[in-house]
């Protein structure tokens, strides 16, 4: 139907005329249609044309107001009996999406249930948008038709003189070039300009190109045989002509890195491209040096760049002069060329989920956008997700096993601290005798400590500290939350609420605790316990400035500090050699999380952590104090034994329909009166039900979080067998809804926080 080139000879076609689809960046969603007037399809001034994948202005609504709107297609259209407005701007010299980019946005847009505009919006970062760092000039030339004839016109000498001196540039000129070359003012260029004896363009120029620094080269590791077989099966993925998805299986140290390098130098010698995802917290000058030591042209991608630095990387990739782009999860939708591999480090990261609109996994668009370019995609972990090593058992994606590590480290001992042995407890404190023992010991031998507290803030348990008992929901398995404010127990994924209980329904001891300790009272109790350690603490609170992250591991690798304590966020890609002692302070924060996926968070958290030490030759211990010692996923995690944890896990979620054995959404509705929005939660639930597709609604219920500022906020949670009967539950939320003005929802698809 649509052509993006259309020839110009139709365009006098009274019947069809060139047509513009556009979806607009915010505001109403839908396509929407207006007509190209002709100075923005004259195929000899390119930089003005109207062509998918720019933006455009278009004036909207009674008003017309201008808005901005994305074009998605252009084409000769009958537009007989139908009353479109025109295009008021072209507003980009180029296209910020090629086609395939904006086939992905399309995919992300139904998956997601996103409107394209956002999405389109989601893709491009703000300093691509706003061209950071360029500046709009104006450059002039002197069309053939004038210079042609230059010896007929009869100009005043000034203008004479300024005229060929631009006829003799092999450039175009901006305005202070001309200026300056012909030693004049600006009036006699705006005379020609008046006589039409100069054509004008505009074109974006940078105004400050920054220089890469060097890095030394290095050669290739010899790869070892389980690295050469992984490389071996790559190879083959790389040279067949279809995705395909492969799992390297490895621990830390297991060289996957290096066989990462070596698959993409492959796909560089084929004068393609390869996009590397890793977390975001990994994304450090370590991370980066080791592909700019084995690549000449790397660019980089992460959220803390300027976006003046973001676009001229952008530019860079969209030149086609890089080979690898490494980044964090929005790098996967870097514009190269000709792509050839994407890999994900670290695929387990919930950072690859994004949390505001379009809400995607990394995960997912890599696997749509290799799809689309039929090239490999390796996902590599030490601790994949269940849904990726549900798939590779399932010989939906190739899975690779590196079984031993590089170096023959051994990994460090895992032991655990019973906290429901009296013996073990000091007080009322967070720190258990065991442990303040080996930090003790630890310290004097001048190694450093890491103590890990796991605190989410706002909600809270239930659970004894005698048997390690914890309250779940009858209907969901999931932990029920405890409202201190009501006096309740909620399960806030089907509402079940009931009153908590006062003693143990397990033991009856009357001990029975709500609730957590944070990273402050923790820090509190170190210092006072260690009045000679130096003590850092670090969670985002302590590290909102940027860069303090990055600091404060730098004086800690630097031996300024002896104790470091913090969340989840220092269990990650950290390389501390002197590390011997790694302590977890409550591993059951994590598990009793009100998610299905608290026992995977768990083990994630304690093999990460324990990861952290057992480095440098020294060796290294980790203790972890919980209530439930006994609990599967801590007890794989501290064997290193992620097999046994899977094992364990998966028939738990299959009989429950969770995924990886189903797929699920989350929608929440918030609004500023607390039972308007919850009538508006109720009325979808119906509304879903009422498709009859075979998914099953869960709520409404009041989110862990049911008041956030002003707005009271609701959740359903929607479960089905495959992602189109989840789609076709969600339906209703597709077609036009009439809301109360104070209330909005999001669906959030594949959720991984509930
Ligand atoms: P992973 O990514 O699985 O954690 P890496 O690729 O980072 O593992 O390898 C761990 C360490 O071993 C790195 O310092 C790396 O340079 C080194 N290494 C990797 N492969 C080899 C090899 N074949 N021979 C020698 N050293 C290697
Ligand atoms: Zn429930």
């Amino acid at each position: 139907l649509f052509d993006t080139t259309p020839p110009a000879w139709e365009l006098d076609d009274a019947e069809t005329k060139l047509v513009a689809r556009v979806v607009l960046s915010t505001g109403p969603t839908g396509e929407f249609d207006y007509l190209v007037p002709e100075n923005f399809a004259d195929e000899r001034r390119p930089e003005m044309l109207v062509e998918a994948g720019r933006r455009v202005q278009v004036p909207l609504g009674r008003g017309n107001r201008p808005v901005v709107a994305y074009c998605t297609q252009v084409g000769l259209e009958p537009v007989a009996g139908r009353r479109l407005k025109l295009l008021a701007a072209v507003l980009d010299t180029s296209p910020l999406l090629t086609p395939r980019m904006l086939e992905l946005g399309r995919w992300i847009a139904e998956y997601y249930l996103t409107p394209l505009g956002q999405v389109l919006e989601g893709i491009l970062p703000a300093g691509v948008r706003g061209k950071a760092g360029t500046r709009e000039t104006t450059l002039f030339s002197v069309p053939t038709r004038v210079s042609a004839n230059f010896t007929r016109l009869d100009l005043p000498e000034k203008q004479a003189k300024a005229l060929m001196v631009l006829a003799a540039s092999s450039k175009p000129l901006a305005m202070k070039q001309w200026m300056a070359r012909a030693e004049c003012t600006a009036a006699p260029i705006n005379a020609l300009r008046k006589k039409e004896l100069v054509e004008s363009r505009v074109e974006r120029i940078d105004t400050d190109p920054l220089l890469e620094e060097e890095v030394e080269r290095r050669a290739p590791h010899e790869l070892n045989t389980e690295q050469a077989a992984a490389l071996h099966t790559i190879a083959d993925a790389l040279e067949s002509r279809e995705q395909q998805t492969l799992l390297l299986h490895g621990v830390t140290g297991s060289g996957k890195t290096e066989v990462y390098i070596q698959a993409i130098e492959k796909v560089v010698s084929y004068g393609r491209q390869a996009i590397v995802l890793v977390p975001e917290i990994s994304l450090t000058p370590q991370t980066v040096g080791r592909f700019r030591e084995r690549f000449d042209n790397v660019a980089v991608l992460h959220s803390h760049q300027s976006d003046v630095e973001r676009h001229r990387q952008w530019k860079r990739i969209a030149a086609g002069g890089v080979q690898v782009v490494v980044g964090a999860r929005s790098a996967i939708f870097a514009p190269t060329p000709h792509l050839g591999l994407v890999v994900i480090d670290e695929e387990h990261e919930t950072s690859f989920k994004q949390d505001t609109a379009p809400r995607y996994h990394a995960r997912q668009v890599a696997i749509q956008r290799t799809k689309m370019d039929r090239v490999p995609l390796i996902l590599g972990s030490a601790t994949p997700s269940l849904e990726t090593w549900h798939a590779a058992k399932a010989g939906e994606y190739r899975l690779v096993t590196l079984e031993n590590r590089v170096s023959d480290l051994p990994l460090p001992t895992v032991r655990a601290v019973d906290l429901r042995d009296m013996d073990h407890r000091h007080n009322r404190g967070a720190i258990s005798r065991p442990l303040y023992q080996a930090m003790g010991v630890a310290l004097n031998d001048g190694g450093q400590v890491i103590l890990m507290l796991n605190r989410r803030g706002y909600s809270t348990h239930v659970q004894c500290p005698s048997c390690g008992f914890a309250l779940k929901c009858p209907q969901c398995d999931v932990s029920m939350v405890y409202h201190r404010a009501a006096n309740q127990v909620t399960c806030h994924w089907c509402d079940y609420t009931e009153l908590p209980p006062t003693y143990c329904p397990e033991c009856k001891d009357a001990n029975i605790r709500y609730g957590g300790l944070g990273t402050q009272k923790l820090e509190a109790e170190v210092r006072a316990r260690f009045p000679k350690a130096r003590v850092l603490r670090m969670d985002t609170d302590s590290m909102r400035r940027p860069g303090s992250h990055e600091q404060a591991l730098d004086s800690f690798r630097a031996g300024e500090v002896d104790i470091l304590l913090g969340t989840q966020m220092i269990a990650k890609g950290l390389d501390f050699p002197n590390v011997t002692l790694v302590g977890v302070i409550n591993a059951d924060t994590a598990l009793h999380w009100p998610d299905f996926r608290a026992s995977e968070r768990t083990f994630h958290l304690v093999t990460q952590v324990a990861g952290r030490t057992g480095r440098g030759d020294r060796g290294g211990r980790v203790l972890v104090q919980t209530l439930s010692p006994d609990h599967p996923a801590i007890v794989a995690a501290m064997q290193h034994n992620y097999r046994m944890f899977a094992d364990n896990e998966l028939p738990d979620r299959e009989m429950l329909g969770y995924p990886p054995f189903g797929r699920m959404a989350r929608v929440v509705v918030r609004g500023k009166n607390e039972e308007v929005a919850q009538a508006v939660a109720s009325g979808f639930a119906e509304q879903m039900q009422a498709t009859e597709s075979g998914g099953s609604v869960i709520g409404p219920a009041p989110c862990a979080i049911a008041k956030l500022r002003e707005y009271y906020r609701f959740h359903l949670l929607i479960k089905a067998g495959s992602i189109e009967q989840l789609h076709a539950t969600l339906a209703p939320l597709a077609g036009k809804l009439k809301l109360p003005d104070d209330v909005q929802w999001i669906a959030d698809i594949d959720p991984i926080d509930m």
